[in-house]
């Protein structure tokens, strides 16, 4: 198993089918923040992003951030989506710990949640270890990468 590999690849979060999420029996969806759901470190969420989420809820989604970024960060999307804020401390992803964690307290299992990234090396990988599924999404702005996510990017293999 090539644990970078995504269980679906979109371009975007809001491209991604509910009826998709379902029939894999998923009910819990965490979300990486940082050029997934909103450019690196700004709180541009676009309104296509912001209704998916609404959707996702609307449908029965249980929803939270998973994120290696500041504690900060991470309350004030969560405060901003209106989604609980579950793991607000940085992820260590893809340690499997807190997928698992976040899973947990989201009220599912592994196996019924998705972890939606940008990053193969992190998002995707902590995903598949955790034994959950794993949609991979383009980054939003790849020019805001941080220098060691470039290199971890191109190791991962990416285009
Ligand atoms: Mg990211």
């Amino acid at each position: 198993m090539n644990a970078f590999e995504p269980d679906k690849h979109f371009h975007k979060v809001s491209d991604i089918p509910f009826t998709l999420l379902k029939s894999w029996g998923v009910r819990g969806i965490l979300l990486d923040i940082d050029n997934t759901i909103a450019s690196r470190g700004k709180d541009d969420f676009s309104p296509p992003t912001l209704r998916w989420i609404n959707t996702a809820k609307k449908e029965g989604f249980k929803l939270t951030v998973l994120s290696n970024g500041f504690p900060w960060r991470i309350k004030r999307a969560c405060k901003i989506l209106e989604i609980p804020c579950l793991i607000p401390v940085y992820a260590w992803k893809p340690s499997p710990r807190n997928y698992i964690k976040g899973a947990s307290r989201l009220g599912v299992n592994a196996a019924e949640c998705v972890m939606v990234g940008d990053q193969p090396s992190t998002d995707i990988k902590g995903a598949k270890l955790a034994g959950m599924r794993a949609i991979l999404v383009d980054p939003i702005d790849p020019k805001s990468d941080l220098p060691w996510t470039k290199i971890k990017r191109w190791i991962a293999g990416r285009k």
